[in-house]
């Protein structure tokens, strides 16, 4: 039994889901990102977060999958300042629907200024809705930079980290989000970046506390059974059960379930 904690179905098929289902997985979430194309008015957002909030729980209730959902408009999207506000203002209006966890994926791309005001405004709104937040870091070289200044933001903005999580940590970023308190995830690609493999190795340097492995499968090359694909690749490497169900159920149930609205049951 797993939880993949970072999923796009948006893009995924029906297949997808009845696949996951059968390698075990019993909940998702899905955070609000990049559709593959810009969306050009706020009505697309509205539309997405319908999407996100009554079409894919039902698709995945299908499989017996339990789904979830993380609202914002994220970073690439939101060089448009005027646009991100609009959205912005959408978002109260969904908030108290059933599988709505929090804020997210926020965050910065090219750590533009717009994409840093805009992440600002963000974290004022999960703070004002008292709910999790979910980061995603950017994937070019300056990743270290661009998590430093996430995670400052969040503290100018007396965020608890307890209640944050970092995803797309690497090897040079992992230390730096768990020293600061913060939860972090580890999206696993089929061969580029962070590989199941390399994802191992993390885990044998720095431990399994605070951290959790996800499959961020969407419109591009990924794979939405990277998790059970890791969790055969600690069990090859000899490590217990105990440490696989740790990162790959555990964690995520204990990280989600401080938002009180996680369940393992669609
Ligand atoms: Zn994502």
């Amino acid at each position: 039994m797993y939880i993949d904690p970072h999923i796009h179905m948006v893009s995924r098929t029906t297949d997808d889901y009845q696949r996951m289902a059968l390698a075990g997985c019993v909940a998702i979430t899905e955070p609000a990102f990049w559709a593959g194309y810009d969306r050009s008015t706020a009505q697309g957002f509205a539309d997405y977060f319908r999407l996100l909030t009554d079409t894919e729980p039902k698709r995945a209730a299908q499989f017996g999958i339990a789904h979830h959902t993380w609202l914002c408009i994220n970073p690439k999207e939101s060089e448009d300042v005027g646009l991100a506000r609009e959205v912005l203002g959408l978002i109260p209006g969904f908030l108290d629907r059933p599988n709505v966890l929090g804020i997210g994926e926020i965050g910065l791309n090219k750590n533009s200024r717009n994409e840093l005001l805009v992440l600002e405004e963000h974290i004022a709104l999960a703070k004002r809705y008292g709910v999790l937040i979910l980061v995603h870091t950017p994937h070019l070289e300056d990743k270290l930079k661009g998590t430093i200044l996430i995670m400052d933001a969040m503290r100018n903005q007396g965020v608890d980290p307890g209640r944050v999580l970092i995803d797309h940590v690497e090897e040079h970023t992992v230390r730096h989000v768990l020293d600061r308190g913060f939860w972090a995830g580890m999206t696993l690609y089929p061969d580029t970046k962070m590989t199941p493999q390399r994802a191992v190795d993390v885990f044998e340097v720095h431990g399994t506390d605070r951290l959790w492995i996800n499959s961020a499968g969407d419109w591009g090359v990924s794979d939405p059974l990277a998790v059970p694909k890791c969790r055969v690749e600690m069990r090859r490497r000899g490590h217990l059960q105990d440490a696989i169900q740790k990162v790959s159920f555990d964690n995520p149930l204990q990280f989600l379930s401080q938002s009180g609205r996680f369940r393992l049951e669609p």
